[in-house]
């Protein structure tokens, strides 16, 4: 199959094209440009929900189960527990109630990128279909507070409470939980479900320090600032002038709101997003009335299917999503006898072909062309997080609506009063951090706390050359710990589902000790060598395509940066459906094998 001749477009250049531009972005401080909130910046988290912050004594005495996390992961970790008779548990939650990332990110037009048939856990449990394809944040929160309530998890946790240190006691056989509010609770296990994008992060701009205007970060939006909601109506913003920087998927979300409130609102890009069509419709009532039992498993799984690029009868989702795949598997099922099948060429073909209709889409809705060419990704489709907006390219139509390319440099300067990119001034009253979280971190940095096992051994010390763990989950000298990660586990775009496999695994493990009288369970070294080994052996696999070294920067390949670990410390490469099948088929066995009972 000669390429040229199939396609609208020249391969080579496009090649070209795409390396030229990750080249402009490569920077050498990698990670190391974002800024931690703390010090003069630890304001920046605190939490603009709580009205009135809680008062208690601290604790000190002792459940079965801590979790540490009440957003998706710590509620399915607790409601699998409760299905499996662990009643004795107690979540820790920083925020004032549940939903993580649903609790603490409200700005103007939140919304789930996945579908909320398959990502709201728990629908069928709680007798649930939501309102529409895809769940507004109001929604997902309030589902998050459905599942406290179901499961009666209010009365079993902390919230405003941090927690601070994890440390394994070996004369009780107990974890010691420590908080920002004192406790020091005892634990005979632990599950931690801290979230992975949990740590807001700055930007590292020269003079970040001296702005004298207004400043949030959309994960903590300050509505008394702009006025309004959720929905919009952001009415304070009336006489700003108002600065966003970056155009990851949170600002594609709320750039069209500000478009519509501010006096001017200045867009600050590095790099474009990719944004497909959104196509939200509300639920289909009849539909939702005739699901049968087991509807929202099997559509996780169909979903999740088709994002590994395993074929299914039907594409039940059929959004963005799985446009590209089954743009793969077109071009496999019209191949002729004599076609070169060679995968990998098939698979960048039709990604060329993807981002060519999403560059041809700015170009439909962006009148001005010089705008439009700069809304234009030249990358490949995956490098970076895929965003899915209607009103997001519009509202650079806008005569109050400024984009300010960087040209892939990122904003210069910023002065007591504004922004400088290109020698330009842009002077502003407001400056909006839509610049992500921290995800190339160490993973207790990230966490907020370290923990120490056995003999004093910190995990950060013991996970320093690369994760190690068995299935992701427990390490060896760190007893009746359990995480919820990506490292070394199960990757899919749909995280609710691999919170849930992890959840059910978890709770199997534990009830099961509960149950018997067992004291401590321990990953053996040897399970966690041959898991290590695993997860080697498959060099990255199919998650390759995510990221990438030839990817622009970005928080998919560690910013461009070569990362030593990131072999060792990536997702099993075998892909989802074959990681969860390894989960049950391990609990169907019984024999538990990989750890170490006392
Ligand atoms: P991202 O990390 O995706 O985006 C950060 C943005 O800030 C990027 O555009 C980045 O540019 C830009 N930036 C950073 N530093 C500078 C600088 N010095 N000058 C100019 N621009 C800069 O964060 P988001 O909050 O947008 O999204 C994070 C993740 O949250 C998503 O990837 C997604 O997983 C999740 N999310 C999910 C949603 C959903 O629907 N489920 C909705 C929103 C977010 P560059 O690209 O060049 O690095």
């Amino acid at each position: 199959m000669s390429e040229a001749k199939e396609t609208s477009f020249d391969p080579e250049a496009m090649r070209a094209r795409y390396a030229a531009e990750r080249d402009k972005r490569l920077r050498p401080d990698g990670n190391e440009q974002y800024m931690e909130m703390t010090g003069q910046y630890a304001h920046y988290l605190d939490d603009p929900y709580v009205e009135e912050p809680t008062k208690r004594k601290p604790l000190d005495d002792e459940v079965d189960v801590a979790i540490i996390g009440g957003g998706f992961g710590g509620l399915q970790a607790a409601a699998r527990l409760t299905q499996a008779g662990v009643t004795d548990f107690r979540i820790i939650e920083k925020g004032g109630d549940f939903g993580g990332t649903w609790y603490w990110n409200r700005y103007p037009g939140a919304q789930c990128d996945i579908e909320s048939y398959c990502y709201l856990p728990l629908l069928e449990e709680l007798d649930y279909v939501p309102k529409e394809k895809y769940s507004y944040a109001r929604e997902i929160l309030e589902h998050s507070e459905r599942i406290g309530k179901h499961f009666s998890l209010y009365e079993k946790t902390l919230f405003q409470t941090e927690v601070r240190g994890l440390e394994w006691d070996s004369e009780i056989k107990r974890w010691i939980v420590r908080t920002n509010r004192e406790d020091a609770i005892k634990a005979r296990f632990v599950s931690m479900a801290n979230g992975p994008l949990h740590r807001p992060k700055l930007p590292g701009i020269p003079g970040i320090e001296n702005y004298q205007g207004h400043t949030f970060h959309t994960s903590r939006w300050d509505y008394e600032y702009t006025g309004g909601g959720p929905d919009g109506g952001l009415d304070k913003l009336e006489n700003k002038r108002v600065a966003i920087i970056g155009t990851g998927a949170t600002a594609i979300q709320c750039v069209p709101f500000l478009g519509e409130a501010a006096e001017h609102l200045f867009v600050f890009q590095r790099t474009p997003s990719t944004v497909d069509v959104r196509g939200n419709t509300p639920t289909d009532t009849e539909w939702a009335s005739g699901l049968e039992t087991g509807w929202q498993k099997h559509r996780m799984e169909n979903f999740n299917g088709l994002l590994s690029g395993v074929p299914q009868d039907k594409d039940l989702v059929d959004d963005g999503w799985t446009d590209l795949i089954e743009k793969m598997m077109h071009q496999f099922r019209n191949a002729k006898p004599g076609d070169n099948m060679d995968i990998p060429q098939m698979m960048e073909m039709a990604n060329f072909e993807k981002m060519e209709e999403i560059r041809a889409r700015v170009d439909d809705y962006v009148d001005d062309p010089d705008v439009a060419e700069k809304l234009k990704p030249y990358y490949k489709m995956f490098c970076k997080r895929p965003t899915f907006n209607d009103e997001y390219l519009p509202t650079f139509n806008r005569s109050n609506v400024t984009l300010v390319d960087t040209d892939g440099k990122g904003v210069e300067q910023i002065t007591e009063t504004g922004l400088v990119v290109s020698g330009q001034h842009y002077e502003v009253d407001c400056i909006i951090f839509s610049t992500g979280f921290e995800v190339g971190t160490s993973y207790t940095r990230r966490s907020g706390y370290d923990v120490i096992g056995h003999d004093d051994q910190k995990l950060s010390d013991y996970w320093r050359e690369g994760t190690r763990t068995l299935h992701g989950m427990g390490s060896h000298g760190f007893p009746n710990l359990f995480i919820m990660n990506t490292s070394q586990g199960g990757f899919t775009a749909n995280f609710p589902h691999l919170l849930d496999e992890s959840a059910v695994h978890q709770a199997f493990i534990m009830s099961h000790a509960l149950a018997s009288g067992i004291e401590s369970v321990e990953v053996t070294k040897k399970a966690e060598d041959e898991w290590i080994d695993t997860i080697m052996g498959f060099s990255g696999g199919p998650l390759g395509a995510i990221g990438g070294p030839d990817c622009t920067p970005g928080y998919y390949n560690n910013e461009g940066q070569p990362n030593p670990n990131a072999l060792q410390s990536a997702p099993y490469g075998g892909g989802s459906i074959k990681f969860f099948k390894l989960l049950e088929e391990w609990r169907e066995t019984g024999s538990f094998e990989g750890l170490e009972f006392s």
